[in-house]
């Protein structure tokens, strides 16, 4: 018979040795393996208490950028929307109104942005496609949901909190893109 792989072990029915009814070279071998990992580094970590570092090429959850006088950044052009190989991002643009030139950067922005993080695939491209440094993709992972409406993410879950309102969880969100950006801009 032709196997696809080398893996396959023929069923061992040998009759049992008296050792091997007495089960306990089994248990004794079974508790080495546990002895032996006991003094080797642990492979997993508390978490959340514990956090890994992330990989600097990691790409999580998507965040919608503001500037630094907390306006959003993102002007509702739809490239991003255009780029997305899932058809991830569903948006609907708005004119900005007179006097609501603190809240938006641009002369247009996104009423409705919504990301189906069910589709999306992480790729960054939404992030390549933004003329506005308006998304990029986090240090930071969807949390897991029961139903299906749980992964849209609207604006409300994807835009970054306000510098001057929330610095300190603004800077948490910006996580090592803060010290990436202020690299960038000291070279
Ligand atoms: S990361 Fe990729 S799949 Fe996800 S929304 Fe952006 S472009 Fe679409
Ligand atoms: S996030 Fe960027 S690419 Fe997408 S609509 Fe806004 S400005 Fe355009």
């Amino acid at each position: 018979m032709q196997h696809l792989t080398n893996r396959a072990k023929p069923v061992d029915r040998k009759p049992m040795t008296a050792l091997e009814k007495l089960y306990l070279w089994n248990i004794a071998k079974g508790m080495w393996i546990t002895l032996k990992h006991i003094f080797k580094r642990k492979a997993t970590i508390n978490f959340p208490e514990q956090r890994r570092e992330f990989s600097p090429v990691f790409r999580g959850l998507q965040v919608l950028n503001r500037d630094a006088e907390g306006r959003e950044n993102c002007t509702a052009c739809g490239l991003c929307a255009v780029a997305c190989p899932a058809e991830a991002i569903t948006m609907e643009a708005a004119e900005r109104q007179p006097g609501e030139e603190h809240l938006y950067r641009e002369e247009k922005y996104a009423a409705k942005y919504e990301i189906n993080m069910l589709r999306c695939i992480f790729c960054g491209l939404c992030e390549e496609a933004c003329p506005k440094d308006a998304v990029y993709l986090s240090e930071t992972f969807a949390p897991s949901n029961y139903q299906r409406k749980g992964f849209i993410y609207g604006k409300e879950d994807l835009l970054i909190p306000h510098p001057k309102l929330e610095p300190e969880a603004y800077q948490q969100a910006l996580g090592t893109r803060a010290k990436r950006q202020e690299k960038a801009s000291s070279n």
